[in-house]
């Protein structure tokens, strides 16, 4: 039987585990249980004869249930919102990582299994920043340079009450981290936002102008951020 999964050559089955099994130019048999699914693999090296390897699984078979119970998801209801967008949490047991699977819209979360709610916490505030990261470095440089405008310092912080802030004197801004549950466009507004304060740093009419001028429909943005639409 022929897999897709690249290099995969055959699927076997060990006492109703399939084991996607590859020949690889290696020098030892290796088995390895992959999360969140429990998914088995086996590496064979070329020329091993398929009856010492079955024989070697079978050796292995409590070993590789026990496997299976520790690499396998522990639970899955967490919903995460990510600009706009719900992605399911995938809890996993194993090495500390973090996977986005685009195609499935599942973020997996992988921790060992004696980690408390605070690591759990941590590693997820940790994905959802390099997320937001990643879309601030993309649009904070054409936003200064239209604005006329540069910023020393710039930093992703979890902000109880208010989305951003301004320190014209040291031209720093600070965002909030729970902008990226919010659809870009909000994004860009409080980024925008926070860049005019540079210019103008009071709420004033000529702060309002300049929003009106570079970001005509700021208040649509607005009211999106704040729920109101
Ligand atoms: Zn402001």
């Amino acid at each position: 039987m022929i897999c897709k999964q690249k290099n995969c050559i055959e699927v076997w089955q060990l006492d109703g585990i399939p084991i996607k099994v590859t020949r690889r130019p290696a020098k030892r048999l290796r088995l390895w249980v992959v999360p969140p699914q429990g998914e088995v693999r086996l590496t064979l090296p070329h020329h091993t004869p398929v009856k010492m390897a079955q024989d070697w699984l079978q050796q292995h078979l409590p070993w590789l249930r026990a496997q299976q119970a520790k690499h396998t998801v522990v639970r899955s209801a967490d919903t995460l919102h990510l600009f706009g967008e719900a992605w399911q949490i995938v809890w996993c047991e194993g090495r500390k990582s973090t996977r986005w699977d685009e195609a499935a819209r599942c973020l997996f979360l992988t921790l060992p299994a004696q980690a408390d709610e605070a690591q759990r916490a941590a590693l997820l505030a940790q994905a959802q920043k390099e997320q937001l990261h990643a879309v601030l470095v993309e649009m904070l440089p054409p936003w200064q340079v239209r604005l006329g405008v540069a910023v020393n310092e710039w930093r992703i912080r979890s902000m109880r009450t208010r989305w951003g802030s301004c320190n014209p004197r040291a031209k720093r801004i600070w965002l909030s981290l729970a902008l990226s549950a919010h659809p870009l466009p909000c994004v860009e507004y409080v980024l925008v936002h926070e860049l005019l304060h540079l210019l103008e740093p009071s709420h004033n009419a000529r702060f309002k102008g300049l929003l009106d001028e570079y970001l005509p429909d700021w208040r649509a943005r607005q009211a999106k951020l704040h729920g109101k639409l």
